[in-house]
């Protein structure tokens, strides 16, 4: 019998009802090429595996990663690896070539998911979706709009790369063992309109940590480094970070990089 490992942020999915709902919302199909970060003990793995033809997993815990050895499953590829330094721009690249759709999924191990969501980025160019169990206030702050105060700088650069909406709310009675907070999955979807270069993404980053840096202060301040070229309006000036469009913060990007 496996042991949860709290280091490795292991909440097993024990509700039949919500594990439908996830697999409903994954909507597996032949032709598709899915990648499931920490399978842990199956819950979704073995129901995803039903409707697929083939499944990657990816498990950091060496004993569960023995475990997947062990089955033999037809289809099944496992890979002993951490998520945050996994290149899922070779995995996609691999897998699909130039047919089928690709798909990261996951109940996230909450420590590490926002490192991970910016870990993801740099795949999103040949990830056609992920759905994603997380913290629901993690949820709650990447879908949150401009003036709202969960708005933040993961809301600016996630929402800059992806359209993401939260799609199911689940309780910690989900899980054994149960986590002391709400979880939520979120569809994020890469943008079709992305167009920023490397560079300009490099200075979306800049110009929203700065932003953020000091959540009370105004961006008279805050982007004092940067007024001269981005010749903010009054209003702005004396706005702050969490007033400012995702929109705004791209043209921002534009502008410092050219
Ligand atoms: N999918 C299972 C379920 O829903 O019951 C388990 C989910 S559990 C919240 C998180 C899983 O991610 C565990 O299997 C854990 O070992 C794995 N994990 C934790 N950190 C990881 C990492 N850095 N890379 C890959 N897998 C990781």
């Amino acid at each position: 019998m496996h042991r949860a490992r709290k280091r490795f942020g292991q909440n097993f999915l024990q509700d039949d009802g919500i594990i439908y709902s996830i697999i409903a919302l994954i909507n597996p199909g032949p032709d598709m090429h899915v990648i499931e970060i920490g399978p842990g003990l199956g819950a979704l793995t073995r129901p995803l595996l039903r409707n697929l033809d083939q499944l990657d997993l990816l498990e950091i815990d060496r004993d569960l990663v023995a475990y997947w050895n062990q089955q033999n499953l037809e289809g099944l590829t496992v890979i002993e690896g951490d998520a945050l330094q996994f290149n899922f721009l070779e995995w996609a690249n691999t897998r699909s070539g130039k047919k089928g759709f690709c798909k990261v999924v996951g109940n996230l191990p909450y420590n590490i998911s926002s490192p991970l969501l910016f870990h993801l980025v740099s795949a999103a160019t040949q990830i056609d979706e992920q759905i994603f169990m997380l913290q629901a206030e993690v949820v709650e702050r990447i879908v949150a709009k401009a003036g709202s105060s969960d708005f933040s700088r993961l809301s600016v650069m996630l929402q800059a790369r992806y359209d993401m909406e939260l799609v199911l709310e689940v309780p910690p009675e989900a899980f054994e063992p149960q986590p002391k907070v709400n979880s939520a999955v979120v569809r994020m979807i890469p943008r079709k309109d992305f167009k920023l270069s490397d560079t300009q993404w490099s200075a979306l980053e800049q110009v929203v940590a700065a932003a953020f840096s000091q959540r009370r202060k105004m961006l008279r301040t805050n982007l004092q480094a940067f007024s001269e070229r981005l010749s903010l309006t009054e209003i702005e000036l004396k706005s702050r970070a969490q007033d400012i469009t995702v929109e705004r913060y791209v043209e921002w990007a534009k502008v410092l990089a050219s």
